[in-house]
């Protein structure tokens, strides 16, 4: 039976609804709605969809934003100055930096100059270091989406043999905080693994999140599990394009309109015949990210409007 497909879109749109309802009750309290900043250096192109996408689902939920573009050269110290700039407006609640940066500007630097209290990434050490103790921490966002679509679609974590493909600090490594937590049983694979298939198939909850189209064949899946698939890569390869979906298929004819497709990190094809659950790219968890990233926003900003205590 072909996997079920977990409507990530759905699961966004409920959270965007919640958020928007925070905002509002805020305004009915007098107090300033949220607002983020969203930097932006240099000009990936698939940088500039991920902050268009951001700052308009702001606008949908009421949450005030402002872009803030630097050229792809510009130095390290006038991106730290941007970010200090931001740190110290008092009407602002939330900075994200859109990662990743180009080369040459430290990115640990950038994301240590983020006042802790406005991390919407959740990246800061501080945040990360009290995400690791089980305290009250702003949640890195992609992390917190699959959480969230996964307990909204009734999916159990506590107990699962979750195996997490890709140890980045923005998915991976506080994805398998966030499930261990969760009393998951966690394993974490990366580049240097050994005979992945032998440990991803042992999954009962898998999640791919390493940067490589159709990575994932059906081999690496355990019969009905839950693949969770967070790669976000553009295709243009018309031929691979043509071997995933078909040369006569809706993805085909957009590579040839628009020139690419977005392919996550499991094979289409093979993952849906295997999982028992699968999340579709695009679709799945990048619209929870966007929606965690508001629901972080509204939660700085409700800390900060905070009456100090008497
Ligand atoms: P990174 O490049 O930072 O990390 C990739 C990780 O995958 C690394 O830990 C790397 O291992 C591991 N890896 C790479 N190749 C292999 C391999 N052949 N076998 C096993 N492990 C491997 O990527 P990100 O975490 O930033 O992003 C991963 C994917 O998720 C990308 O496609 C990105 O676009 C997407 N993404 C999607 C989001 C969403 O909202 N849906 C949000 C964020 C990212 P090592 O550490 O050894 O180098």
């Amino acid at each position: 039976m072909p996997a079920r497909l977990l409507d990530g879109r759905a699961v966004a749109r409920t959270i965007r609804g919640e958020v928007a309802e925070g905002v509002a009750s805020l305004r009915r309290l007098s107090l300033a709605p949220p607002k983020l900043a969203a930097v932006l250096v240099g000009d990936d192109p698939a940088s500039r969809v991920y902050v268009r996408s951001k700052i308009a689902a702001c606008a949908e939920v009421g949450i005030r934003s402002e872009e803030i573009r630097l050229p792809a050269s510009a130095a390290q110290e006038r991106v730290l100055d941007a970010v200090r700039r931001l740190d110290a407006d008092p009407d602002l609640d939330g900075i994200l930096v859109q990662l990743p940066l180009p080369e040459g500007i430290d990115r640990v630097q950038v994301i240590l100059a983020i006042d802790p209290e406005k991390d919407v990434d959740g990246l800061h050490p501080l945040n990360a270091g009290r995400l690791a103790m089980k305290l009250d921490a702003p949640l890195p966002c992609t992390p917190a989406g699959i959480v969230e679509l996964l307990d909204r679609s009734g999916l159990p974590i506590a107990g699962q043999r979750a195996v997490i493909i890709g140890r980045s600090e923005i998915v991976g490594r506080p994805l398998a905080m966030l499930l261990m937590h969760r009393d998951a049983t966690v394993t974490v694979c990366h580049s240097k693994t050994r005979d992945l298939a032998a440990i991803s198939r042992q999954a009962d909850l898998l999640i791919a999140a390493l940067g490589r189209p159709a990575f994932l064949r059906g081999d690496h899946i355990r019969e009905g599990a839950t693949v969770i698939d967070v790669g976000i890569n553009r295709v243009d390869d018309p031929a691979l394009v043509a071997s995933l979906f078909g040369s006569d298929s809706p993805r085909a004819r957009e590579v040839r309109e628009r020139g690419y497709t977005l392919v996550g990190d499991a094979h289409p094809r093979e993952a849906e015949a295997r999982a028992g659950h699968l999340t579709p790219v695009p679709g799945g968890i990048g619209p929870l990210t966007i929606a965690c990233l508001l629901r972080n926003t509204l939660r700085a900003a409700r800390a900060r409007r905070r009456p100090p205590a008497a």
